[in-house]
């Protein structure tokens, strides 16, 4: 197994969220994700994001909820729709998050590879955010990359369970931006969104029916995208572990994934974010989760 002491990797942990008792979302992997990859000898290029500034979130999102949500005065039903209590703290750590995702897409610029231990919040729409995420990282970092044509034609490949339906929704009319996503036919969000390439998958899927739904995926969207610049959400629930999942895939099966993403864009600028993982006890995603960082740290 290598090394990850190459790859540049950051992380949000200045940034935690009080979440209050019995709360479902798995805050503490986050952390723990940290310590095992520093365990592994990356700890030499990891480092700690900051916040988001508030234009590059506004280039992508309504101003106004930006401004509601950073001030506090999102209603309840946008509040419950989140999913997160609101706090400042919940603000500082959405932005970091976002943030992180930028100064990857820098560092990927530079060179060739950047990961992020945060992100990959891909229910965030432009005007509202869903399901855990607030602000939509990979659409702020892609939408800064075109601004400054640092990128022409960007790919973003969603293999988290859940449809980014918040990514598809914004860049539905930005021919320069494809998003192929893979997920759960009957998983959240129940009204998806209308991507460049949706992939659906039955309840229960396993490996082999899972990789050979997820290779000609690949293949149609890099022919059609053609990018310069590739995103990876690459979300671990559809471990056959995950509370949320509602797929059966292995951690041989998600290893293959990872590997095929990463075989797909060789030799562009890519940055992978972490995405969902809601395995009971959470040690499965977490061992999903590293094996992806170490595959990236690998990369043709
Ligand atoms: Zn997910």
């Amino acid at each position: 197994m290598g090394t990850l002491a190459g790859v540049h990797l950051l992380h949000c942990d200045p940034f935690p969220v009080p979440l209050p008792e019995g709360h479902p979302f798995p805050m503490a992997k986050y952390a723990a994700l940290r310590r095992e990859l520093e365990a592994l000898g990356c700890a030499g290029r990891l480092a700690a994001a900051e916040e988001a500034p508030i234009a590059a979130l506004e280039a992508v999102h309504d101003p106004d909820y930006v401004a509601a949500f950073v001030g506090g005065t999102l209603d309840r039903a946008a509040e419950r729709r989140l999913g997160f209590p609101w706090s400042k703290e919940l603000v500082a750590r959405c932005r970091a998050s976002t943030g992180a995702t930028l100064a990857a897409a820098g560092l990927a610029l530079e060179h060739g590879t950047a990961g992020v231990l945060a992100g990959g919040t891909h229910h965030a729409h432009r005007g509202f955010g869903a399901g855990y995420c607030a602000f939509n990282d990979i659409a702020v970092a892609a939408a800064w990359l075109l601004e400054r044509r640092a990128a022409e034609r960007i790919l973003v490949v969603d293999v988290d369970v859940h449809q980014g339906d918040g990514t598809a929704a914004i860049f539905a009319d930005e021919p320069r931006v494809f998003t192929l996503s893979l997920h759960g036919a009957r998983n959240f969000p129940a009204r998806k969104a209308v991507g460049d390439l949706d992939v659906e998958l039955s309840d229960g899927t396993e490996d082999a029916a899972y990789l050979a739904a997820l290779q000609p995926a690949l293949e149609e969207a890099f022919a059609r995208a053609r990018p310069d610049f590739v995103f990876v959400q690459g979300g671990v629930d559809p471990l056959h572990s995950d509370h949320l999942g509602r797929l059966s895939v292995s951690h041989d099966g998600l290893e293959a994934r990872d590997a095929a993403v990463l075989r797909a864009a060789r030799g562009l600028p890519l940055v992978w974010t972490l995405g969902g993982g809601y395995s009971r006890p959470i040690d499965g995603t977490l061992a999903a989760h590293v094996a992806s960082f170490r595959a990236l740290a690998k990369r043709p």
